[in-house]
């Protein structure tokens, strides 16, 4: 270790270890890379069709504000998500990204003697914010590529004060069925938050529908997350939202950073929420693409994970890494999985028609020329 590498000595010791979060390839990285011009990207879950037209107009309306700081207490959003969910504004925390209110949950319940539990294959975000604050994981087996709520029972102990729950779960797509979560939420300490991630909520079949923010009267320990970067198509804008007790709220509001949320997200958010049709096709065009791939995967004789979200896991029966390297000099952008245990598996993102369409070739020809 020479004289620089002595700073990280400094940091923490969770930090010291710490593995950081792998993004989807950028497009225009994969651009510069190979020259190629047509690159298309199913690796991030984000939505193919783009923002809504309400959310485009509330942010070229609200361009010319960008010189004042933005609402720190998110008022109008607030009002609009509690309208919609029937909760009150003391409910709610705002986050840059509900991926933030994942990392305030941890900061505000977390010490290194204390222990999270999450499932096997659940989202790389949670041993991250858990080994930040020098907690520890604690990685219940998963049961069928979903999380086991007993398993995880099982691995509460005392000393467990946060548990994160994917629901569906990326990048597996599975789905917990309400009842078994209620039990699951029922059967826990009162010493444990439990933290339900409903990035997916929107996508979810109204036959499974989901019910959760029922409970938050039942169980003050419970957060639910859901966020605008997937259904609602504003990822690059960071905004997602955590529902739960005024007390838990209260506790988050408190380590966050008093402008957390920037302005021009806090008015595209609130928009969005008024725009039925576009959350309608979306959920339309995800239906249909999830079919068109999985009619794809058949063909090739491929199985998958019967997926719940905008995304969906496909088993190659080899190594994922090199397929995926194959896809990326076609110009196609998906997500290995390697680091989720799954080395066999690409998670690829629904796609407009075409999109799925320039996959499944791509897809066909290197598996055939293998
Ligand atoms: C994408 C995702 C999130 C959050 O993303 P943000 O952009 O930070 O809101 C949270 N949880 C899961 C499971 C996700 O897949």
């Amino acid at each position: 270790m020479n004289n620089t590498d002595k700073i990280y000595n400094l940091a923490v010791a969770g930090v010291q270890q710490l593995i950081p979060y792998k993004a989807g390839k950028p497009i225009e990285e994969l651009e510069r890379e190979l020259g190629l011009a047509q690159v298309i990207k199913l690796a991030s879950n984000e939505n193919p069709l783009g923002p809504g037209k309400k959310a485009l107009a509330a942010i070229q309306a609200a361009l010319p504000t960008v010189a004042l700081y933005p609402d720190g207490s998110g008022f109008m959003l607030k009002q609009a998500l509690a309208e919609k969910y029937a909760v009150d504004v003391s409910q709610i925390t705002l986050g840059n990204g509900s991926n933030e209110i994942l990392e305030l949950v941890a900061r505000a319940f977390l010490t290194p003697e204390l222990e999270v539990v999450f499932s096997q294959h659940a989202f790389a975000v949670y041993p991250i914010v858990t080994q930040a604050v020098g907690a520890t994981a604690v990685v219940a087996p998963a049961l069928n590529y979903g999380h086991d709520l007993d398993a995880m029972l099982q691995a509460v102990t005392e000393k467990t004060r946060l548990v994160f729950i994917a629901n569906p779960n990326n990048p597996t797509g599975t789905l917990l069925s309400q009842a078994s979560l209620e039990r699951f939420i029922r059967a826990l300490p009162d010493t444990c938050v439990c933290v339900l991630d409903e990035a997916y909520f929107e996508f979810v079949s109204s036959i499974d529908s989901i019910n959760s923010i029922d409970w938050l009267n039942k169980f003050p320990n419970l957060l639910i997350t859901r966020t605008f970067s997937k259904a609602y198509g504003l990822a690059g804008l960071r905004m997602g939202y955590g529902l739960s007790s005024p007390q838990l709220a209260d506790i988050l509001n408190r380590v966050r950073q008093p402008f957390n949320n920037n302005a021009l997200a806090l008015v595209a958010a609130e928009a969005a929420l008024t725009d039925d049709e576009h959350l309608q096709q979306t959920v339309t065009v995800n239906a249909q693409g999830m079919q068109q791939l999985t009619d794809g995967f058949k063909t090739l004789c491929l199985e998958w994970v019967p997926s719940a979200g905008n995304f969906v896991l496909v088993d190659l029966k080899q190594a994922g890494l090199p397929v995926y390297e194959a896809l990326l000099r076609k110009g196609v952008i998906v997500r290995p999985v390697g680091v989720y245990e799954l080395p066999n598996h690409l998670r690829i993102s629904i796609g407009t028609k075409e999109e799925n369409q320039v996959f499944l070739e791509a897809l066909t020809d290197i598996l055939v020329n293998v």
